[in-house]
């Protein structure tokens, strides 16, 4: 069973409410905020809508904007219900039981814990249902992703007779505002109050596909921190999309690896993409590591095998596959640039090409130490000119807002190819001008679907259509640069 969308809209008068209201696309419910109009006027909200409302009048002590006397928040409530609302909002912590008895079939009662998940959540949990109220809702806030774990557990006990709302609030909660089925709320809410965690009607809908999302949808997601920024979520949502895979992708930012561990095995995640600053952690935390994350020493992807988490690292192999077709390096001199993650990767990648290899990167120390694990050479800083037939930036210079700065001067573009693993923006300052200096040029964006490519087909045995997982990256690196251009 799916749940339902509540669209919440806030807004300064009751016109503007009600014609916020009315543009309203698609929800089975609005909640009407009350609260946060300068002249609450019950009926003007009320009269007229054409989908099933919430009124909601929340208090400032409750985390809302409502500063008058609570009488005043009384009778309005009073009027909704007399006035037909569907349903109204009454905390729980209000003392309004009378309003509660006499139309507790209609009555959402609501605790918000802007602190964290209470010791005794299942205990108030419990006094609010005994009550008799429609549903309960509870919105407390995570300050780490197994936070979420409490949550699910009260979800499981909602029935058709017991009906619940339950939301972590902030960034840790994602998953129970998109995975509301699977915790057993019976709608979650969308709208503009993107400071608690909420997200746009469009973003639930659209992206993550929330109208097919079910109890049993397979979870996957990205393990890292921060995530907000990751193309991921929307080249593998893309794929499930594309494929008619019921599972569903979410950033999953986790305070630590441990945090992400025990989200993860007790929610029953199928698979994760693991990123900075998990990359090695995770690795220490999983039941097995495959022959080439060993080698590179870093994990990006997780597979649930029954209970078993089964690694690999599909950065080395997704590296190669862009190369295939352009070049052979056997017998290539290979400069990399960067001694971080990105160039272990593309070291052990390249160790099996027949390729002779130089690394070079500002930490010698560093250099070194990738450079012995392939038995590769250590340059300078710079790779002279005529030294290098094949170039790959690992290093993030280049890097969108940077976009002005390049690892190598124009005049020392000698070779025959460059690689920039950037892939924002998608052509580099250092492409363009290897391209004007007569190399092959190879973009990060390659790598990016490559990599995100094997992950999908390793956690789903399909292998995606072309173009879906890149259409869905260039969109969403677009966005991501549009909106930072807006807010800059
Ligand atoms: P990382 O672990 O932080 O390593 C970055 C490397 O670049 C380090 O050696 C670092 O040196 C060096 N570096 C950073 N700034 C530098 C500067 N101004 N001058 C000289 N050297 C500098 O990062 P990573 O994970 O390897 O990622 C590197 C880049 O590759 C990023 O832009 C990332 O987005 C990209 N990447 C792309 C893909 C893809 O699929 N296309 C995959 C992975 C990574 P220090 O250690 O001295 O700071």
């Amino acid at each position: 069973m799916t749940a339902q969308l509540c669209v919440t809209v806030t807004a300064g008068t009751t016109a503007e409410l009600r014609r916020k209201r009315d543009a309203v696309v698609d929800a089975d419910l609005v909640e009407l905020r009350l609260d946060t109009v300068s002249d609450p006027d019950v009926a003007g909200a009320l009269n007229g809508r054409r989908r099933p409302v919430i009124v909601t009048c929340r208090p400032a002590w409750e985390g809302g904007q409502f500063r008058g006397a609570e009488e005043d928040r009384l009778r309005l409530l009073d009027e909704a219900l007399v006035r037909g609302a569907e349903f109204v909002d009454v905390e729980w912590r209000a003392g309004f039981g009378g309003l509660v008895d006499r139309a507790a079939d209609r009555v959402v009662l609501s605790m918000h814990d802007f602190n964290g998940v209470p010791d005794d959540l299942v205990d108030r949990a419990t006094a609010m249902r005994a009550t008799g109220a429609a549903v309960v809702k509870v919105a407390v806030a995570m300050h780490r992703l197994s936070d979420c774990l409490p949550l699910a557990a009260l979800g499981a006990q909602s029935t058709h007779r017991h009906r619940a709302v339950l939301i972590g609030m902030g960034e840790f909660g994602l998953p129970t505002r998109v995975l509301a089925a699977r915790f057993g709320s019976q709608w979650t809410y969308a709208g503009e109050l993107g400071t608690v965690g909420q997200l746009t009607p469009g973003e639930l809908l659209d992206f993550y596909r929330f109208r097919s999302l079910t109890a049993v949808t397979g979870v996957y997601g990205l393990a890292g921190s921060p995530v907000t920024h990751s193309v991921s979520p929307a080249m593998h949502n893309a794929a499930f999309q594309a494929t008619d895979v019921d599972a569903v992708y979410l950033p999953l930012r986790a305070a630590d690896a441990l945090d992400f561990e025990r989200f993860g095995r007790a929610f029953g995640i199928k698979g994760a993409s693991v990123t900075i600053p998990f990359k090695v952690a995770l690795f220490e935390r999983v039941d097995e590591v495959s022959a080439v994350a060993r080698r590179i020493g870093a994990i990006n992807t997780i597979r649930a095998e029954g209970g078993r988490w089964v690694a690999g690292n599909t950065d080395a192999a997704a590296f190669l596959e862009p190369l295939r077709d352009r070049v052979s390096l056997a017998g290539k001199r290979v400069a990399v640039l960067g001694a971080g993650g990105a160039a272990r990767a593309v070291a052990v990648a390249l160790s099996s090409t027949g390729a002779a290899i130089t690394i070079h990167a500002r930490n010698v120390a560093q250099a070194e130490e990738v450079a012995m694990t392939i038995g590769a050479a250590v340059g300078g800083l710079q790779p002279a000119p005529g030294s290098w037939d094949v170039l790959v930036n690992c290093t993030p210079i280049g890097m969108y807002p940077r976009a002005g700065d390049t690892p190598v001067p124009a005049a020392q573009l000698t070779g025959e190819l460059v690689y920039d693993l950037v892939y924002n923006p998608t052509t580099t300052r250092l492409m363009r001008e290897a391209e004007r200096a007569g190399c092959q040029t190879i973009g990060g964006l390659e790598m990016l679907v490559a990599q995100a490519h094997e992950q999908f087909e390793w956690w789903t045995g399909i292998r995606p259509p072309i173009g879906i997982m890149k259409d869905a990256a260039v969109r969403r690196l677009a966005e991501f640069t549009r909106h930072e251009d807006h807010v800059v």
